[in-house]
């Protein structure tokens, strides 16, 4: 028998489906097929009606027909007032579907930063959390002392969208009976234990600290277009987008979006600083350091990194 998967679509954007649906080499069919996974719902690709939905759903939530995975896409509304009435379906606060469904999953897994921490949508007026988090915060809408029937917390898989290969990965991880190793924010350490600037192609750029200002150009974007890079747990710049890119890697500074507290509240592209140097250093770098290094890095640039000679 298939293991069963329901994903259910809360307050976001869907660009956790759109990544999903863009997985390749395997497609999702055919991932979903190698893993032995049979998906009882998903928004965009489920043709049953809404009388057969809701069965389901309630079926579901009565334990009558088991659920191994539930993914929830985007953070749970409890607006207004809490009543949940600002996200429903059928009338009923889609909050409570979350909470019974989650109740019966052997696994729940949050795709994307809003499911995560909030993201986005808790960054209005909507009363929108993440399942196991606020921001930084435990608790969430489930509660802090949440565990699924495996025993396990909410398996944060956050990035706006999360990367659909961290998704595919886990699922196969869990599927195959492997024990994750989680963080501190309960994200995969396989996925999430690595910096999106590990695999900066401006690595040596930053190294030098030779940099750019401007969007597009060759050298590093921490010192001036506030990129993210080095304090942003994901596997940005290692699993590449559509195989093939990247922010940083088109010019683009990373803004952050796995991290708790993305949105943050200041200008994505600009770099806070003190007296030139970033207010926000490289994660476990001390300041004074930094300054140091980061000095003398700057008078010994190679003239080949000065002059940003290659095109790519
Ligand atoms: S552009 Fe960003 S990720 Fe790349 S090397 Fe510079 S700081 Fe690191």
């Amino acid at each position: 028998m298939p293991l069963t998967l329901y994903w259910l679509q809360c307050g976001g954007c869907g660009g956790d489906t759109m990544s999903l649906l863009n997985l390749d080499s395997p497609d999702l069919v055919e991932t979903l097929g190698l893993l032995g996974i049979g998906i009882l719902w998903h928004p965009s690709l489920s043709r049953e009606s809404a009388a057969e939905h809701r069965r389901l759903q309630e079926d579901l939530a009565s334990g009558a027909r088991p659920l191994d995975f539930l993914v929830v896409e985007g953070a749970v509304i409890r607006g207004p007032g809490g009543t949940g009435m600002f996200d429903t379906q059928e009338r009923r606060p889609k909050k409570e579907l979350v909470a019974a469904l989650a109740r019966r999953a052997r696994f729940v897994l949050a795709a994307g930063t809003c499911a995560s921490f909030g993201g986005i949508s808790a960054a209005g007026d909507i009363e929108a959390t993440g399942l196991q988090f606020l921001r930084d915060r435990k608790g969430g809408f489930l509660g802090s002392g949440f565990t699924s029937l495996e025993g396990l917390p909410v398996i944060n898989l956050p990035g706006c969208p999360c990367h659909c290969e961290a998704l595919a990965g886990t699922l196969a991880a869990l599927a195959a009976g492997e024990a994750l190793e989680l963080d501190e924010w309960n994200s995969p350490m396989d996925w999430y234990g690595m910096q999106v600037h590990q695999g900066c192609l401006r690595n040596e750029y930053h190294e030098y600290r030779v940099e750019d200002d401007d969007f597009g150009k060759r050298g590093c974007l921490f010192f001036h277009l506030g990129c993210q890079g080095p304090l942003t747990h994901g596997p940005c710049n290692k699993l590449l987008w559509g195989r093939r890119s990247s922010k940083t890697r088109i010019g683009a500074p990373c803004v952050g979006c796995t991290r708790p507290d993305f949105p943050p509240p200041y200008p994505f592209f600009q770099t806070r600083n003190i007296a030139g140097i970033p207010l926000d250093l490289p994660e476990g770098v001390d300041r004074a350091h930094y300054m140091a290094y980061k000095g003398m890095a700057a008078a010994a640039a190679p003239k080949r990194l000065i002059d940003r000679k290659t095109r790519i």
